[in-house]
């Protein structure tokens, strides 16, 4: 597999440096040395990206291309990410260290994210309203124009594709600013476009560090949407620059998700859950079920079969397909959830990983680590790791589990095993959360909403939801029976 060792920015059509030159170096987590030097975009290097989406959707053809047009595009899109789901899934676990075997699966999905949006535009249709025999009222829905997409670096390709296919659907033109750790597969993305048959200027790439790039995106004028995935810190400080021009945003932000286990469950697929849920994709999960909460009958039991799974989970490099959890994104991040994992030492009792995996000695791995009888004020309890690390806390009663799972400033996802189907869905209703899953891993229907409450987001993406976000919706009022105003100001 050949690395690319320049990656560009993608405007108008064009591979392109920054203007004034501007680069930065990227790494792998593996042998922490650099592989690239990747464009640093400017705000001169987004004005001409905003300035060229700008142009194609005033003068060209994509936003008023009818639906199944622009639907056949957007499938030869999936085509051509799954002609490419080899390479993609060898540069994405390349470049962000998660294991080859899940990189692969996040390639199906970003292919199935743009036929899901194919899909959801042609079968769209607007509302009327008939108010008697005097007016007849129906709503346009108008592609809203350029928008800004700000995504994070763990599963990059998939979550670029999760913002671009709706708002390709919808007919925006859209400028994509990747994330500066892990900008690699965004660079197969113009060759899929013009592939496509996507119209030059429709979709644009600026890299670059966020305060940056990303930021001249937010700041624009022309860019009436901000999709943004990524920390609720750095939401935040979008949101308020957003506020300037009064601009629409769209917030995937942090998760400290629960796993509430009850001793009536099925525990064994209760197991399987939790590990899964928090050590997929290297425990870099937005929606990771790092805090197992369990009934105290069962917790014992259920703390030393987690602790045993954690240490066989297979830690090694991440080309290898035998691989479970990889190496971490990159060393900064690395040292931060080291960091936490000495937290948690002092805070609760370490009883798996803890440390460096046997075996590699280098690279940014860390063993999978399980913390139990973690207090709720403990940080590690509060605050999102993002790595392969787990606490697991006691409760006795629904009650108390319904409050601990509420506990920290998050509500991004939630997840309940019980074998009482009722207090299933009283418990789904009750923890604060915008997805909650009742003995069910993590599995989602694309039509479903996706976000989060609290800290973990504002609006909803995903199906009828993401195509409204991106569009402007008109109603017109039509009289067809002579409507007499009040004739102020007449004899
Ligand atoms: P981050 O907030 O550091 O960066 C995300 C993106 O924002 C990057 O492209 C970055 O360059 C850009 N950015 C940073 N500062 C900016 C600024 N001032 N203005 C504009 N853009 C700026 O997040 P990250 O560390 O890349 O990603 C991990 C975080 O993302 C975790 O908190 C995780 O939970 C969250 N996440 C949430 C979801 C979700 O759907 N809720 C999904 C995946 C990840």
């Amino acid at each position: 597999m050949s690395i690319p060792t320049e990656l560009l920015h993608h405007i108008d059509g064009k591979d392109v440096p920054s203007v004034g030159g501007e680069t930065f170096g990227v790494g792998d987590p593996v042998s922490g040395e650099e592989y690239a030097r990747c464009a640093a975009g400017q705000a001169a290097d987004i004005d001409l990206a905003v300035a060229a989406a700008r142009r194609a959707f005033t003068d060209g053809p994509w936003p008023g291309m009818p639906a199944r047009e622009r639907a056949a595009t957007l499938v030869r899109i999936a085509e051509a990410i799954e002609a490419r789901a080899d390479v993609l899934a060898r540069l994405e676990s390349f470049d962000t260290g998660l294991p080859i075997t899940q990189a692969k699966g996040q390639a199906h999905r970003a292919a199935e994210n743009f036929r899901y949006f194919a899909d959801v535009i042609v079968a769209q249709h607007e509302d009327a309203f008939l108010a008697g025999t005097r007016q007849v009222n129906y709503a346009i829905r108008q592609p809203a124009g350029v928008a800004g997409l700000i995504t994070p670096w763990n599963t990059p390709f998939m979550l670029e594709t999760w913002k671009l296919a709706p708002s390709l659907a919808a007919g925006c033109a859209v400028v994509l600013k990747p994330a500066e750790w892990s900008p690699l597969s965004a660079s197969l993305l113009p060759s899929i476009m013009a592939e496509a048959g996507v119209p030059d200027g429709v979709f644009n790439l600026v890299h670059g560090i966020g305060e940056e790039a990303g930021a001249a995106l937010v700041a624009h004028p022309d860019v009436p949407r901000l999709s943004f995935t990524g920390e609720s810190a750095t939401g935040q400080i979008i949101m308020r620059a957003a506020a300037e021009h009064l601009k629409e945003v769209s917030m995937e932000l942090g998760g400290k998700s629960p796993c509430v286990v009850f001793a009536d469950a099925d525990l064994d697929r209760a197991l399987d859950a939790a590990v899964f849920g928090v050590f997929s994709l290297n425990g870099e999960r937005c929606t990771a079920s790092s805090r197992v909460l369990v009934q105290r009958e069962v917790y014992e039991d259920f703390v030393a079969a987690l602790a045993a799974r954690a240490s066989a989970v297979r830690v090694g490099p991440p080309s290898d397909p035998a691989t479970e959890v990889g190496a971490l994104i990159h060393p900064e991040h690395h040292a931060r959830v080291m960091e936490y994992v000495e937290i948690g030492k002092r805070e609760a009792r370490l009883v798996a990983g803890g440390g460096r995996p046997d075996g590699l000695p280098t690279g940014t791995y860390l063993a999978p680590t399980v913390f139990a009888d973690v207090p709720p004020d403990a940080r590690v309890f509060q605050e999102e790791i993002f790595g392969p690390v787990v606490c697991v806390t006691p409760f006795d009663t629904e009650e108390e589990a319904v409050a601990l799972a509420n506990a920290t400033r998050y509500g991004l996802a939630g997840y309940v095993w019980t074998g009482d189907l009722a207090r299933g869905h009283r418990v789904a209703r009750a923890v604060q959360a915008g997805m909650v899953w009742v003995n069910s891993h993590n599995v989602r229907d694309l039509r479903t909403p996706f976000g989060g409450i609290k800290a973990s987001g504002v609006g909803r993406e995903g199906g009828a939801h993401s195509i409204d976000f991106y569009s402007d919706l008109r109603v017109v009022h039509v009289a067809v029976a002579d409507l007499a105003a009040p004739r102020f100001g007449a004899p």
